[in-house]
């Protein structure tokens, strides 16, 4: 919230001394618009890129990670299609973290306790992943997490203290709801694209290229493509020696309330 505070203060210090220039050194009016549309261009900016943390702190990789560990994450589930990528990660012995929906986990509890049995974090991302969650107010997106929470606790006994913010946007009402639950905002900083780009081949190439310590890597349990662009990834990570632990691990942050 600090960046965005800072650079609200400063575009409206920036206006105010244009202000007093238009009416005392006549320079040019347009000049007066340049700081709205400096703090537009930043807010979206910045509502977008949850890397930045531009309106709360965000974790989206360990920058301090000395160690060839990296994180693999998957959003949008419990879905049927998450049972092949369990098969994929139990073959490889690999541990993931799932962020998942609340209105997901009630279509699919079994194979949401599947995830949990099989030694995966999960986390909280939304009850209804709505299109317009970037637009509900602070009370709004407080009950999707609580509600998700509540579901995860019954099922789980656990209380998730990880949330990631559908589509990866954040806006002070976002922040705000995030601190008053206090939960982690949980990023990443690979983004396969896997639900946008067609080819399988390109996906890879994309999280290759990104790879880096301390990571986390993005992908959607939704869609088959994921399934063969996760066997590939799993098996470029081990060729270079990278161990996949979950996000808490990477991190150092608690996953669950104790
Ligand atoms: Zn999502």
């Amino acid at each position: 919230m600090l960046k965005h505070k800072n650079i609200t203060a400063f575009c409206i210090s920036v206006f105010f001394v244009l202000v007093v220039l238009y009416f005392y050194f006549e320079v040019k009016w347009w000049f007066i618009l340049l700081p709205i549309l400096l703090w537009l261009i930043v807010t979206v900016w910045g509502s977008s890129e949850i890397r930045l943390g531009y309106f709360t702190k965000t974790y989206c990789n360990n920058p301090n990670e000395k160690q060839r560990k990296i994180g693999l994450s998957f959003d949008d589930g419990p879905h049927p299609i998450t049972e092949k990528v369990l098969d994929v990660l139990q073959k490889n012995n690999v541990k993931a973290t799932f962020f998942c929906i609340g209105s997901q986990i009630e279509k699919h509890p079994d194979i949401f306790k599947r995830i949990l049995t099989e030694g995966h974090i999960v986390g909280n991302h939304s009850y209804s992943h709505s299109n317009y969650f970037g637009i509900f107010s602070t009370k709004k997106v407080k009950e999707e997490i609580d509600h998700t929470n509540t579901i995860i606790l019954q099922l789980s006994g656990k209380k998730a203290l990880f949330f990631r913010p559908p589509f990866g946007v954040t806006n002070p009402r976002i922040a705000k709801a995030i601190e008053q639950t206090k939960h982690f905002a949980i990023g990443w900083n690979i983004r396969s694209l896997d639900t946008v780009i067609k080819e399988e081949s390109k996906i890879i190439k994309r999280v290759k290229s990104k790879v880096a310590l301390g990571g986390i890597i993005l992908l959607h349990d939704t869609s088959l493509k994921t399934v063969t662009v996760l066997e590939q990834i799993l098996l470029f990570l081990k060729s270079e020696n990278y161990t996949i632990v979950p996000i808490d691990k990477l991190l150092n942050l608690q996953a669950y309330e104790n």
